[in-house]
């Protein structure tokens, strides 16, 4: 008999007590890294999870003793039934958050509250209006950005997910770190990663490195303040000395985070991966529906966890483009 850690503790020790379940594959942004532009197959809806069955599949993981979800997409607030969903999970006892294009949050706030969501995670890659459509083909940024006003105001603790592309928003570096000042957010810079249609090259990714020189150049070396980083954090945490907000580096490209990794995933149509790259997948949501005994397959699933990046330890068959084409759509993972 198994403890009910070791269920979700890999050959390396790492012990994944955090769920990130994707809600849904649709979303109302196009974003050029994340939906590939020739559109994407949706999954047929009656092999997409629904809100009873995320509810009983996560409060499986809870039993064996995940307590952090974090709902994401897609984009989770298109769900016509995200409330009931949050209310089922809000039940769990755990650290339930949301990531979002904030582009229809506001109309949630309440919900969220109640449901205990004290962290939201926003996706904004650029604080130009025209820049934004560029980069998602859809013309909501003046909306994005209230709601980012509006939900520090609403007392939740915010942070700015901003995918860096070279030659697209990467001059806009400085200006994210400026927006720290006054405003009590985390801009997240994350290096822009490979996935299924995604038109990633290996150029276009700004490197931590790169990320850093540029800060160094533009403020004082005193002025940067490296923050204690939370444990499990895939971020290297920064802020510019007496500004309100800090910022961070995401650099799952040029510097893994694999070591401390206790993230798995759950996708909209309930498939288990056990890393962001991951190829080969559970389908726990029909295993779930044939009522087989999902501890034991959870645990095979997780025991084949690789040391890094899935195997793509090696930078050279990182850029093998053969490769992403393996890897879903971000899309189709919930990132
Ligand atoms: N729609 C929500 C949003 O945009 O925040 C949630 C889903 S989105 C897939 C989750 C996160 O994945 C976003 O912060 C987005 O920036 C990130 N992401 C998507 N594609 C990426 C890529 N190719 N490289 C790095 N991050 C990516
Ligand atoms: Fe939609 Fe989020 Fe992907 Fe942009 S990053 S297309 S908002 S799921």
């Amino acid at each position: 008999m198994k403890s009910k850690e070791s269920i979700l503790t890999d050959n390396f020790g790492r012990y994944h007590n955090y769920l990130r379940i994707s809600l849904t594959e649709r979303c109302n942004l196009r974003c050029s890294y994340c939906m590939p532009l020739e559109g994407f197959q949706l999954s047929p809806s009656e092999n997409l999870m629904s809100a009873e069955e995320i509810y009983e599949i996560a409060k499986i993981f809870v039993k064996f003793g995940v307590n952090k979800i974090r709902l994401t997409g897609g984009e989770p607030l298109v769900r016509k039934d995200f409330i009931k969903i949050l209310n089922l999970l809000s039940t769990l006892n755990i650290e339930l958050s949301l990531t979002t294009n904030a582009v229809s949050v506001d109309r949630y706030f309440n919900e969220l509250k109640k449901a205990g969501v004290k962290t939201v995670n926003v996706s904004l890659d650029t604080l130009s209006s025209q820049r934004f459509h560029d980069i998602t083909f859809r013309n909501y940024f003046d909306r994005v950005y209230k709601n980012i006003f509006k939900l520090i105001d609403n007392g939740f603790k915010t942070k700015i997910n901003a995918v860096i592309m070279r030659g697209t928003n990467d001059d806009e570096i400085i200006s994210f770190v400026n927006f720290t000042k006054n405003n009590p957010v985390t801009f997240r810079f994350i290096e822009f990663m490979p996935f299924d249609g995604n038109q990633w090259r290996r150029e276009k990714t700004v490197s931590y490195k790169e990320i850093m020189d540029k800060l160094q150049s533009t403020y004082q070396k005193d002025q940067i303040i490296r923050i204690k980083d939370a444990p499990n954090d895939t971020s290297k945490n920064y802020k510019i000395k007496g500004y309100k907000g800090a910022f961070a580096i995401i650099s799952t490209v040029t510097n893994p985070f694999c070591d401390q990794c206790n993230r798995i995933r759950l996708t909209a149509n309930g498939k288990l991966k056990n890393c962001l790259f991951s190829q080969e997948e559970t389908n726990l949501l029909k295993a779930f529906r044939n009522k087989e005994d999902l501890e034991q397959i959870i645990f095979r699933n997780i025991s084949k966890k690789y040391a890094v990046r899935s195997g793509l330890s090696d930078p050279e068959n990182f850029e093998d483009p053969r490769e992403h084409k393996k890897n879903r759509s971000m899309i189709a993972i919930g990132g």
